[in-house]
């Protein structure tokens, strides 16, 4: 088989087939073509696309299966210095196809359920969703590389109370005075 990996993976497929037949799909879907992931995150370059290999099978219960893997270069707004960070979305995922909220429910617990008609998969949206849930919550710039390092205790409360000799200024037990005054 020639290597298909550059080709656009299809947008829908029969998954039952697919999985009946053990294939696996390599391709690429272009970022742009994910309105609700673009929403999502700061940006992408232009023309970056997300890396996917999806293998379909058929487990020992006969459930119709897809392992998959997903890479996706994308630019995230550091929560620090809410400048751009180059980040790589990297997820690996387990699905269960289902037709109803009623085979969902069935499925093992390391299976994700992913809702399809009889016959099509939209193959798009799935990895768009699975881009959705690997998007960190709260993106940071590594501590070295972020232009907002030298405010780094003012973003990190945790860290600045644990470390209170650099921070002369503010006493972090002052807040639990207060706490302690309101009491009487
Ligand atoms: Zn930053």
């Amino acid at each position: 088989m020639s290597n298909a990996s550059n080709a656009e993976l299809p947008k829908s497929v029969d998954p039952y087939r697919l999985a009946e037949h053990n294939s696996t799909l390599e391709g690429v879907v272009p970022l742009s073509a994910l309105a609700r992931f673009r929403e999502a995150v700061l940006g992408f370059a232009e023309g970056a696309t997300c890396q996917v290999t999806l293998s379909f099978s058929m487990d020992g219960e006969r459930r119709r299966v897809v392992a998959g893997k997903l890479e996706a270069p994308v630019h995230l707004e550091c929560q620090r210095c809410m400048g751009p960070m180059a980040s790589t979305l990297v997820s690996e995922f387990h699905l269960g196809f289902v037709t109803s909220d009623e085979q969902a429910q069935q499925l093992p617990r390391e299976l994700e359920p992913f809702l399809t008609d009889e016959f099509t998969a939209e193959l798009w949206s799935m990895v768009e969703d699975e881009l959705l849930l690997v998007l960190p919550p709260f993106p940071l710039h590594a501590r070295n590389e972020c232009p907002a390092r030298e405010d780094l205790e003012a973003y990190e409360p945790d860290k600045a109370a644990a470390e209170p000799e650099n921070r002369p200024g503010e006493n972090p037990f002052s807040v639990l005075a207060e706490l302690k005054k309101t009491k009487h």
